[in-house]
């Protein structure tokens, strides 16, 4: 099963990728995390075109649908992928159908995780982080160490009111398009809308399934 992950920052859609990942044991691939190793490893053959990823710039369609290629083409994702940040415009949506088709295969499904701003405003700026093994916190936990390195947590400088909006705004502009592509074509569409801070990972999760399972793509 191939299954697209939308939300923006902070809306927990990797943590979701994660959890439904070990409940459906289809890999979950973050792009990010793929661009990452590649930047790592100067013998890749993409290493050079993704440098611009370190001044902060999106890395171009053309490179982003070859890595996605590359990746589709490996017998460990054989069985699916569950997508976290790809595709990200219209022309990389277009080209992972394409890239499917060829192979036989399709999306099955689009996670939408909409999340409201007063939401996501409230977990990114009580986010917290350990400048040493950089896991997330949040202040409601009560720690101001990091349990494991012991270090004090610090805030990252971009999690303010003013960029954590900048970003929103941005994701939901650069997305709109995204989502009406999928809305209007025949590819299932979960759309998961979270009103409240309180909202557990596990309770979005649960949700998500009992949806896939509607739609008769997982067993109970
Ligand atoms: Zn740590």
């Amino acid at each position: 099963m191939y299954i697209v992950l939308l939300g923006p920052p902070g809306s927990g859609k990797g943590t979701q990728g994660n959890l439904l990942s070990q409940k459906t044991s289809i890999p979950h691939l973050s792009t990010g995390t793929l661009f990452r190793d590649i930047l790592a490893n100067p013998d890749h053959e993409l290493h050079k075109d993704i440098q611009v990823i370190k001044e902060g710039k999106l890395v171009s369609d053309e490179i982003v649908n070859k890595v996605v290629w590359d990746t589709l083409k490996k017998p460990e994702y054989d069985k699916g992928i569950i997508f976290d940040g790809y595709p990200r415009t219209v022309a990389q949506a277009e080209a992972l159908e394409k890239m499917l088709e060829s192979m036989g295969k399709k999306v099955d499904v689009v996670i939408d995780i909409n999340v409201t701003r007063e939401v996501l405003l409230e977990r990114l700026l009580g986010r917290r982080s350990c400048p040493i093994c950089k896991r997330i916190f949040h202040i409601s936990q009560g720690l101001e160490k990091c349990p494991d390195c012991g270090v004090p947590l610090i805030k990252r400088e971009d999690d303010n009111r003013e960029t954590i909006m900048e970003r929103f705004e941005e994701y939901e502009e650069k997305t709109a398009p995204l989502q009406s592509y999928f809305k209007s074509g025949s590819v299932n569409y979960i759309e998961i809308i979270v009103t409240e801070s309180s909202r557990t990972a596990s309770s979005v999760k649960e949700e998500i399934m009992n949806k896939l399972f509607e739609l008769g793509l997982v067993g109970k």
